[in-house]
């Protein structure tokens, strides 16, 4: 699409020029004239947010995707999001409005790299978590989810060896939950993520003694947080672990003054 909103994030916050009137309904029209519906992730701008049609996480808006009636699915998000609508919705034309939106955690790990990996382990399992390309997943034998990863790992017979890729921190929780010492855990890890780190965690949390902590399983973005509530780095009477929806509904209806969310600041 030809316009497009010029905002970039600082640390200090967003700057730029906000989106206006004349640019929404641009937006509104050409998404109108190609068929085409806009979903877009929570890490998203909140403008982009509020101009989507679905708002949500990767795989949420990916089963949408192939839900709706449009043509054309534009995905506010990254690469492997894009993919993974594509793979949903094959007939379907998927446009991804910054082609440079990559994902680090995505990015650790490459279709090369897994065929090597799986040569040293003949017979191993490979599940790959769903923030991968979709090179990776031709590759992979059972894609999970951070909610279903411990899960799936258990459904697979002691005996097999696991390959489990790419993210370092929900693969050692999968380890850890599953008392398996036969899951190879590949060394990625989202540059997000990773920057959330105990001690921060337990001096937000200190600080802030009655409020909750929410942390997304699905996201594919928060599992180092999750890794380090499982580790005791904060109080595991305040820790949710919630999907993005029942994360607004547990927001709106908690007795706790204050919320600390731990994923991406567009959740917020
Ligand atoms: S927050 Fe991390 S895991 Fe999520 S899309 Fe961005 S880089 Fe990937």
């Amino acid at each position: 699409m030809a316009a497009t909103a010029q905002l970039e994030r600082t640390e200090d916050g967003w700057t730029g020029v906000q989106p206006d009137a004349a640019w929404r309904e641009e937006v509104r029209r050409l998404a109108d004239k190609h068929d085409a519906v806009l979903l877009a992730h929570n890490y998203q701008l909140p403008e982009i947010q509020d101009i989507a049609d679905h708002t949500g996480d990767s795989l949420a808006l990916s089963r949408i995707a192939a839900s709706s009636s449009a043509s054309t699915i534009v995905f506010c998000g990254v690469h492997f999001m894009a993919e993974t609508a594509k793979i949903l919705s094959p007939d379907k034309r998927v446009l991804i409005p910054d082609a440079r939106a990559g994902c680090s955690l995505a990015d650790s790990i490459t279709g090369a790299q897994l065929r090597e990996w799986k040569a040293q382990h003949p017979g191993a399992v490979v599940v790959s978590y769903v923030n991968t390309t979709a090179e990776v997943k031709a590759e992979t034998d059972i894609c999970c989810t951070s909610s279903n990863a411990v899960d799936v790992v258990a459904s697979i017979p002691a005996d097999r060896e696991v390959l489990f890729c790419p993210d370092q921190f929900l693969g050692a929780h999968v380890r850890r939950e599953t008392g398996r010492d036969n899951v190879h855990v590949w060394a990625g890890e989202c540059h997000v993520h990773a920057g959330i780190n105990g001690p921060e965690l337990a001096d937000r949390a200190a600080a802030n003694p009655d409020a909750d902590l929410f942390i997304h399983p699905e996201c594919g973005c928060a599992t180092s947080a999750l890794y380090l509530a499982g580790e005791g780095a904060v109080p595991a009477e305040k820790v949710k672990i919630l999907s993005t929806g029942d994360m607004l509904t547990a927001a709106r209806s908690t007795n706790a003054r204050s919320v600390l969310v731990a994923t991406e600041v567009g959740m917020l």
